[in-house]
């Protein structure tokens, strides 16, 4: 059986300021889906770059008085700064102002569907909103002001490129309404199901060089003009992997990959879902199978942004709570559709909760428990390899071999949990995933307070050989639970995954000493 090759797509977030904790949100979801599909045996290529080529950038550096390619430099270092403290699994970052191979796919991509018939010039006027590089209609306008970022479009008359998005309507929507090109959640699909219904006009897919003051990349054949910046974005998704300079990851990644899968957020849905795949079906190339669509991060109840608004630091809440804290918080805490606010309250209380009470306090109480009453060393149950522990039907006995201890409860987590993850991912829901990894920790903190083994340790001390059986089988089913709990939590919380698969792995035949697995956050 040959490997599914998976393809996972961050969006390339503009570098006209520094990140702010929303990207962090996007990064940790692609994080999770690539680890996740690496640890079935999959092959996976998690791909994350940054948008140079946008006017807001060069804007940006003027107002710092810092020359374009400098100033997105910097800016695309800190964006790049974020994989290390956030522990995310980037396999390839693609800049789109500096990568030799960007500019040749971009062309090529332009050619292609040119030879489709597809591009055109014509005198365009419009009202163009900068900060979302895009023209909107008076209708999508709130009180004449763009609804995302609050301004008032500037009025822009000029010749332009278009793409004859029209000719595509009907195909986008079979594909879409069939699945064939797969949107989640249903909500995002139906808003884009209903755009389409409403009629997709051509766009402009070029701007004047002197308007875009001449940064991005020129039109093939056009030296007036340079290419719009989404088309130049959206192209990295190909660029990144040959597209125009040689095509060996391209079939690998995309023309012969299994799963094709953009992440992204929900202001950016309809050039994913409308524009990149009516460009792809114009220049004769596959589609992604899936748009996976996330919310929005406020902070304190403010809309987060890069330029204006409130401002969170991923890296400085990394430096202040960890990695563990801060990447669990975003996957617990943000609902499959709409928003969720950020304060440092609700991130503290979600991992002292969750984390240090418990999962890492059932980590800690079992490999204690451990040591205290079998100096370390995890039972052996007689007559059995420990595997029928896993049986959730066994019964208490069964077979004069289980032990009487009423484990089905933790038994059943553990065994639910990696069919429970999987579908949940698959649907975009990472509330859903992590609530099947937590629910273990639950059901093993509950078992404690059940079979209370310190009763039975004290009955074996007394003599009570059927007590120290019991014992055992208990001490064996929570150490099971705390190992799949290592397992399951590693694509979403790889470092304390490892904590806990060390806390429970014998060396010599012994455990080594208990140590907190997750700190506690709370001053007290
Ligand atoms: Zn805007």
């Amino acid at each position: 059986m040959t490997r599914s090759h998976v393809y996972v797509t961050t969006t390339i977030p503009y570098v006209n300021a520094r990140p702010h904790v929303g990207f962090a949100l996007e990064l940790v979801q692609a994080d999770v889906l690539a680890r996740h599909h690496r640890r079935r045996g999959d092959a996976v290529r998690l791909q994350a770059g940054t948008d140079d080529n946008a006017l807001k950038n060069v804007q940006a550096a003027e107002r710092a008085g810092v020359p374009v390619q400098e100033f997105v430099d910097r800016n695309a270092a800190a964006f790049v700064a974020l994989h290390r403290p956030l522990n995310v699994s980037v396999d390839d970052v693609v800049h789109t102002s500096r990568d030799p191979g960007h500019r040749a796919g971009v062309e090529r991509f332009w050619r292609a569907c040119e030879a489709a018939g597809d591009l055109y010039r014509k005198h365009y006027e419009g009202l163009y909103c900068v900060g979302c590089e895009q023209f909107s209609t008076p209708a999508e306008l709130d009180d004449g002001r763009c609804p995302e970022h609050g301004t008032a479009p500037q009025r822009v008359a000029e010749e332009n490129w278009f793409f004859r998005l029209s000719r595509y309507a009907d195909r986008l929507h079979d594909l879409i309404d069939s699945g064939r090109l797969r949107i989640e959640p249903a909500e995002r699909r139906n808003e884009v199901l209903g755009f389409i219904a409403g009629g997709l006009e051509d766009f402009s897919v070029s701007r004047s060089v002197a308007r875009a003051r001449g940064w991005g990349i020129p039109v093939p054949g056009d030296p007036s003009q340079v290419v719009y910046v989404w088309w130049d974005a959206l192209g990295n998704y190909l660029t990144a992997l040959g597209y125009g300079t040689g095509d060996a990851d391209l079939r690998r990644w995309w023309s012969a990959a299994d799963r094709r899968i953009h992440l992204l957020g929900k202001g950016v849905v309809r050039f994913h879902a409308v524009y990149w795949p009516a460009m792809l079906l114009s220049a004769g190339l596959p589609l992604p199978t899936e748009i996976l669509v996330h919310g929005y991060l406020t902070a304190g109840g403010r809309k987060i942004s890069k330029s204006g608004g409130a401002t969170v630091d991923p890296v400085a809440l990394v430096d202040a709570y960890g990695t563990d804290a801060v990447r669990w918080w975003l996957l617990r805490e943000v609902p499959r559709v709409g928003d969720a606010d950020f304060t440092h309250d609700r991130l503290i209380a979600r991992a002292d909760d969750e984390l240090a009470n418990g999962i890492g306090n059932l980590v800690n109480r079992v490999v204690a428990m451990l040591h205290r009453y079998r100096d370390g060393r995890p039972p052996v149950l007689p007559g059995t390899d420990g595997e029928v522990l896993l049986d959730p039907e066994a019964r208490p006995r069964d077979a004069g071999r289980l032990p009487d201890v009423p484990a089905g409860q933790v038994v059943a987590a553990c065994e639910r949990a990696p069919a429970l993850v999987a579908a949940a991912l698959d649907a975009f829901d990472l509330r859903a995933a992590t609530e099947a990894v937590r629910a273990i920790a639950d059901a093993a903190n509950r078992f404690v307070e059940q079979v209370r083994p310190w009763e039975l340790a004290r009955a074996e001390r007394a003599g009570d050989g059927d007590a120290g059986r019991r014992l055992d089988a208990a001490l064996a089913v929570l150490l099971h639970a705390c190992r799949t709990l290592g397992a399951e939590l590693s694509p979403f919380l790889p470092d304390a995954a490892d904590r806990i698969a060390r806390q429970c792995a014998a060396v010599d035949g012994r455990l080594p000493a208990p140590s907190p697995v997750f700190p506690r956050l709370a001053r007290p």
